[in-house]
């Protein structure tokens, strides 16, 4: 055997064990891309406080529409919401699925479906610090390693300033969109350091040009 031979040999056998650990494969499956990270509750179905029963979930205007032109642009959609009930006794990771088979359900009766949904069960006040309540940015982390996602291209959207304010951490768009409970001082703020849009048609326009 040459010694040619025995280093294309030794180089290959390296190469291909590259690709079986995964660590050659990696960066082609890591075709990174922009998300849509948004909010649950005041931004996709109406916040009626701590849902608990599927049947209480309702669409606001708009949300299926935009959630449809995103999953038609192959932009991925992900739900980030914090759900402090779970925390506080007054509804279980059971009635949490329950809801979000609900949400899935809603959004697939008008042809189109949410991506991936996370969700934060804590509250410090009951729990605990936690690393996962926006506006920390532990569920977001998981979804940009779990999906491939390019955080300084994605969008930030909810109708809390908590939901928008992880867009500034990663250099990214982040846009609220208010409900009848977001504070005044959290639209002024919004404003001044990220933007503001009336409704989800006016985002899918602003994160989908053209
Ligand atoms: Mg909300
Ligand atoms: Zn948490």
């Amino acid at each position: 055997m040459s010694d040619t031979f025995r280093a294309d040999a030794n180089r290959d056998r390296a190469r291909i064990g590259r690709v079986l650990s995964g660590e050659h494969a990696r960066p082609s499956l890591r075709a990174i891309r922009p998300a849509l990270f948004i909010d649950r509750d005041g931004t996709l179905i109406r916040n009626t406080g701590y849902i608990k029963n599927p049947n209480d979930v309702e669409l606001i205007p708009y949300a299926a529409n935009a959630v449809r032109r995103m999953n038609y642009a192959l932009r991925p959609v992900i739900v980030v919401t914090n759900q402090s009930g779970i925390a506080r006794g007054l509804l279980t990771e059971v009635d949490y699925e329950r809801v979000r088979a609900r949400v899935d359900d809603l959004f697939a009766e008008r042809g189109g479906y949410i991506d991936a949904h996370y969700h934060c069960p804590h509250h410090p006040d009951y729990t605990g610090p936690c690393d996962c309540r926006k506006p920390r940015l532990g569920l977001f982390e998981r979804a940009i390693h779990e999906h491939a996602i390019d955080a300084a291209s994605s969008w930030f959207v909810g109708n809390r300033w908590s939901d928008v304010e992880p867009a500034l951490h990663y250099g990214a768009r982040g846009v609220l969109v208010p409900s009848d409970e977001t504070p005044a001082d959290e639209i002024d703020r919004a404003r001044r350091e990220a933007e503001v849009a009336q409704t989800l048609t006016d985002v899918v326009h602003m994160a989908l040009p053209g």
